[in-house]
């Protein structure tokens, strides 16, 4: 199991008050080291320009990697670009490529990605939701394109709706974009019809769900959606912010659901993927919650 991070993810500087706060990554990393004292370690290299235009314009590549503003400057009231924010983009979706890299070529079977900023609300050609670049899209077009992978799995838990990954992936068939959100929360989509080209599985959950919600949704809906399509990779946008402490959000999941499902994930990556799984950090801002559900997470994912 590898984890990939950057001490430059600490510096992406959203201001003061802002819940996507550099302390959010601290928290993972020091539950990690707690709790997995054996976990292996390594350094996020940058994504290219390459690997990002796979996935974003080039307008969107300019705008994050070359205002390089003196001062904090915000993109949307949500999302703020801080004069080290292009570094620490660029080593949140290079974490994910080089996690792609390591898993499908046999070096680990799973990875987990400890970075900021988030991805999953980043479109081909807009920041938003606290996101520059669109994380995972990058890492999952780069199996497909890198690695002749035909198709890629992307489930997603956060609680809120993943609109950038299914924007870019909803003309697709290649990958699968599973999730589930509480709705209604921001970004407002992810109901049950949006389906993309079949390939495009939403459980919008209503505010106050809980436990016994979510694991229906995935049980019933979401995990047979992603069997059914039988993955290659399978790919994990892991937002921990449908905690019941979670300040942004009203779902009120516990941190043991957490594991839960990504145990069922792992079963499902042994049965169609030869148990290969990148995972990602998305949301999730309680500290308590969110060190904790993380630590959850790659326990899970280490079994
Ligand atoms: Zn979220």
């Amino acid at each position: 199991m590898h984890i990939y991070s950057h001490p430059a993810c600490l510096d992406h500087d959203t201001g003061p008050a802002h819940a996507e706060r550099p302390e959010r990554l601290s928290a993972v990393t020091d539950a990690l080291h707690a709790a997995f004292p054996e976990l292996d370690w390594r350094e996020a290299p940058r994504a290219s320009r390459g690997q990002l235009l796979r996935a974003h314009t080039p307008e969107l590549l300019d705008q994050v990697l070359e205002t390089r503003p003196d001062k904090r400057m915000f993109l949307d009231p949500d999302t703020v670009l801080s004069p080290h924010s292009a570094e620490a983009a660029l080593r949140a979706a290079g974490a994910v490529v080089t996690a792609v890299d390591a898993v499908l070529g046999g070096k680990t079977t799973r990875a987990f990605c400890a970075v900021r900023p988030p991805g999953h609300h980043a479109t081909a050609d807009v920041a938003m939701g606290f996101c520059l670049f669109n994380n995972i899209a990058v890492g999952a077009l780069h199996a497909l394109a890198a690695h002749g992978l035909e198709r890629v799995a992307i489930v997603d838990f956060d609680v809120h709706h993943g609109n950038g990954t299914q924007a870019i992936f909803e003309q697709d068939p290649r990958v699968l974009f599973a999730s589930s959100h509480q709705l209604p929360l921001y970004p407002g989509t992810g109901t049950r019809d949006e389906t993309g080209d079949g390939n495009v599985v939403n459980a919008p959950l209503p505010p106050d769900a809980g436990s016994a919600e979510f694991r229906a949704a995935w049980s019933q809906r979401l995990l047979p959606a992603v069997a059914a399509f039988k993955p290659q990779l399978l790919m994990i946008s892991a937002g921990f912010d449908a905690h019941r402490l979670d300040p942004l959000a009203q779902l009120q999941l516990e941190t043991a659901d957490f594991a839960w499902v990504t145990a069922e994930l792992v079963a499902l990556a042994r049965r169609y993927c030869g148990g290969r799984i990148v995972s990602t950090l998305e949301g999730g801002y309680d500290l308590t919650a969110l060190a904790g559900s993380s630590a959850a997470h790659v326990g899970a994912l280490l079994a």
